[in-house]
């Protein structure tokens, strides 16, 4: 016999898979600049420069053994120091690299700390709309979801509604920002309430709550906005990086887990997370691009050209009359969805070759996410189909 749950995940991708898959085959057949596909976060601006130069230099330079070869299952010390002062001076924090592990990516560190901190009933508190993979990590570490609905009007959290779900079970809420995929980044205020509300409720019911901040997105922010850095506000915060956004690098599997220094009982944290990672295969992180990302901290891809994107649709879809959450970063949009059923308008919105995700993908209906780190061209291409898709909804649908 096998695992039926894991046949259930393997067999049924996710709805975003899913409508790439399909962008896929719309392409084969009508070609493929005919089809607008806002599916997937793959980012499309290229690598700085400075990593084609680093990879070039360690292949040249460095001995195969130590290019290729194992590094410590935590990941290389010289790596991890670099990173550590990289994050202490950028943020004025006071991180330890005693307590980073480097991991193969964000979902391998959002996978490994869960499973690292969660035990049998234990829950884990996300808040929507979410990463739906946040989901299935949860329960493959025996986690319970609670999903804490956002403010209508903003979507930011509903600080009362998370103040309300915290209880004796609670082990850890996950919080990301720039936010996948609304856009929205989360200012000081909002990080300083959340951590206020996390330690009354560790006094309250006399146990540590996690906080779990998944910075994938943390470098993409467009204009003048200071990120806060959660370490800096809450002691109990893991904080799960990924270099697959900011160097444009998701195929090579490169992130980091860095604690708080100043965790209750930090050792065994992160003994538990040396563990997890262990159980779960994800040691020695790839060994060449750990190298890599050492050399190129503070760089990043042209992020001018996802905020071009960004303004382009924003601006033109606003003034076809579309409700869109203004996004501060990340590379997605999150649109009202036109008649308020998410799937049966990502259903017709095929009708005009645009491939948009319903928001029920990400725990909340109603809406309908743009992952618009696409080509310019495809961008400006498409504005006549979004157009058309909100001149003819109402009559169209209502002749169905
Ligand atoms: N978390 C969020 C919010 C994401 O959007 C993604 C990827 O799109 C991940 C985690 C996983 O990132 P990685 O490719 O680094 O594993």
């Amino acid at each position: 016999m096998i695992n039926s749950k894991m046949k259930e995940l393997g067999l049924h991708s996710s709805a975003i898979r899913e409508l790439f898959e399909y962008g896929k085959i719309r392409k084969a057949l009508i070609g493929e600049k005919n089809v607008f596909d806002f599916s997937i976060g793959n980012p499309s601006v290229a690598t700085p420069e400075i990593v084609d130069e680093v990879l070039m230099d360690l292949i040249k330079n460095t001995d195969s053994v130590s290019l290729h070869g194992y590094t410590s299952a935590s990941g290389d010390a010289d790596v991890k120091k670099a990173i550590v002062n990289y994050l202490n001076n950028k943020y004025i924090a006071d991180l330890d690299e005693k307590y980073l592990y480097m991991t193969c990516g964000a979902a391998a560190s959002l996978t490994i700390s869960l499973n690292a901190i969660i035990s049998e009933n234990d829950e884990v508190i996300v808040l929507a709309p979410y990463f739906p993979e946040y989901k299935v990590f949860i329960e493959k570490a025996n986690g319970k979801v609670i999903i804490v609905n956002p403010q209508k009007e903003t979507m930011l959290p509903d600080l009362d509604c998370l103040y309300n779900s915290i209880n004796e079970n609670t082990k850890a809420i996950i919080i990301n920002s720039p936010n996948n995929p609304t856009g929205i980044v989360y200012d000081k205020n909002l990080i300083q309430k959340i951590a206020d509300i996390l330690n009354k409720k560790q006094i309250e019911y006399n146990h540590d709550i996690y906080l779990i901040s998944d910075e994938p997105y943390r470098e993409l922010i467009y204009g003048d906005i200071d990120y806060p850095f959660v370490s800096n506000y809450y002691d109990n915060s893991i904080i799960c990086y990924s270099f697959s956004k900011s160097l444009s690098l998701p195929g090579e599997r490169i992130g980091y887990i860095v604690l708080s220094k100043k965790m209750n009982d930090v050792e065994n944290v992160f003994y538990a997370i040396c563990g997890a990672g262990r159980s779960l295969g994800f040691v020695c992180a790839p060994s060449l691009f750990q190298k890599l990302v050492a050399r190129c901290l503070g760089h990043t891809s042209d992020l001018t050209i996802y905020e071009e994107n960004r303004n382009i649709l924003y601006n033109e879809l606003k003034s076809y009359g579309y409700e869109i959450i203004k996004p501060d970063g990340a590379f997605y949009l999150f649109v009202k969805a036109l008649g308020d059923d998410s799937i049966k308008f990502s259903e017709y919105a095929k009708k005009y070759e645009l491939l948009l995700v319903p928001s029920d993908s990400f725990g909340y209906s109603g809406f309908v996410r743009i992952s618009y780190c696409v080509s310019k061209e495809q961008i400006v291409n498409s504005l006549p189909q979004f157009k058309k898709l909100i001149e003819n909804f109402s009559r169209e649908v209502k002749h169905e």
